[in-house]
């Protein structure tokens, strides 16, 4: 279901929307699973955007796809319930009603003004500049005259004018690393460390986080919400983008893992990580759709595709950069605490084609993962306290090696576990660099 489809493919098929087995076709001629639809536009409209586009990797062009998709076809294909298409449509019409009617009521002449520039509080009124003989400008902010400098972004020189509150208003926990240990850690370490691209416009860090929270016939992952909230603030605060995909099936966690690793922003990134939290077992990690009947598991995404999606043949952009793997899941249901399974990483592949991974599990095999309903997983309580605070000096298996020695000394029943770790030099985050 990754290939494309040809021209006359895509004219033969379109009229008709459903495939097979919850796959669908969408008017571009790409592929899609419902789950995958849907978790994508709702992530597009987290981000702020009222157009929807075609998340698949198009081979043709060698790009994502991001042809516009007509709000109809959405419908249609991610088999929204109400429930979900009301809150789309509220919130899309939240999204036009700010991008379409961005005027306020000039305090001086009460006329509609139009702002021209998005990111300047500072508006021109023409009726009143002409009515007074002299530029009127306003504060888009408190509605008032324009007091203070002109083409100040944030607030104008008013009493009170304040910026609205920002959701992510708190001041980062994360301890920045100093220039100068930066310098010298690239000086003394030179090829033993990767290459790390400065903080700077051009550089573009991307991140997926997929977070599985209902099932259809498992139990819903309580504190699933914090654990996602903690680690999409801790990937931001490190510089990464995150592609926020929730309750996926297996087959959409394949495609969104293949679609995120032919993202052309990799080339211009240093590394990546990819997280995923959901319930799992010994066999791999749960699609929101998981059952077993008579030993017959339905459902079930197996971890090795996320090191064949992100290897050297087929992620080229990431190509000795360092790809960092999280998962948050039960691999079982032993307790860590009697578990005399020693976990054998698959070493099978070249060396060359799979390298400069590292992936840490929240628990060894065959054993549970631990999740407090409000607080989260102990895993990613963990995971985000000590990167937070040890980022800036260590790099990312001696923060991995700080996790394991938590857990050894105050999670008797868990035990984190690094896995198929093929990083060859150290990798440092450099926060705030
Ligand atoms: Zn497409
Ligand atoms: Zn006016
Ligand atoms: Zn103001």
């Amino acid at each position: 279901m990754s290939e494309d489809v040809s021209d006359q493919y895509l004219v033969d098929a379109a009229p008709t929307a459903f495939l097979h087995r919850g796959i669908y076709l969408l008017p571009c001629g790409h592929h899609v699973t419902a789950d995958y639809l849907r978790a994508w536009c709702q992530y597009l409209l987290e981000q702020g955007q009222s157009r929807f586009t075609c998340p698949r990797f198009s081979k043709s062009r060698n790009k994502t796809c991001g042809a516009v998709l007509p709000y109809q076809s959405i419908c249609q294909r991610a088999r929204l319930t109400a429930e979900q298409q009301t809150k789309f449509e509220e919130i899309l019409g939240a999204l036009a009603a700010a991008t379409l009617c961005d005027y306020k009521h000039c305090p001086g002449c009460h006329s509609n003004v139009e702002r021209a520039n998005p990111n300047n509080l500072c508006v021109h009124c023409t009726v009143c500049s002409a009515k007074r003989a002299k530029p009127f400008y306003f504060c888009w902010q408190c509605v008032r005259e324009w007091k203070g400098p002109l083409y100040n972004a944030s607030k104008c020189e008013n009493e009170g004018c304040r910026p609205r509150q920002q959701e992510s208003s708190s001041p980062s926990r994360l301890v920045l690393c100093k220039p100068e240990y930066k310098r010298q850690m690239l000086r003394n370490e030179q090829d033993d460390i990767y290459p790390s691209l400065d903080k700077s416009p051009s550089r573009k860090r991307l991140a997926l986080l997929i977070n599985n929270i209902n099932f259809k016939h498992l139990e819903v992952r309580m504190g699933a919400e914090k654990d996602e909230e903690n680690m999409a603030r801790l990937l931001k605060d490190l510089g990464y983008d995150v592609v926020l995909l929730r309750n996926l099936t297996a087959k959409g966690m394949d495609t969104a893992i293949a679609d995120f690793s032919k993202r052309e922003e990799h080339v211009q990134s240093d590394s990546c990580f990819v997280v995923i939290m959901s319930h799992g077992g010994p066999t791999g990690i749960c699609g929101v759709s998981y059952r077993k009947q008579n030993d017959n598991e339905k459902d079930m995404f197996c971890t090795n595709k996320i090191f064949d999606h992100l290897n050297t043949p087929n992620c080229p952009g990431l190509r000795d950069k360092p790809k960092i793997i999280l998962i948050q899941s039960c691999r079982g249901h032993e307790e860590g605490s009697v578990d005399v399974h020693d976990s054998v990483p698959d070493n099978t592949r070249k060396e060359h084609r799979e390298k400069d991974f590292c992936c840490l599990r929240s628990c060894t095999p065959n054993t549970v993962s631990y999740r407090h309903p409000r607080r989260g997983s102990a895993f990613f309580q963990e995971v985000v306290e000590i990167f937070y605070n040890h980022a800036h000096k260590n790099d990312i298996e001696e923060l991995f090696r700080k996790v394991l020695k938590k857990f050894k000394e105050t999670h008797p029943d868990q035990m984190p576990c690094k896995e198929r770790t093929t990083l060859s030099k150290k990798f440092y985050l450099f926060p705030g660099l």
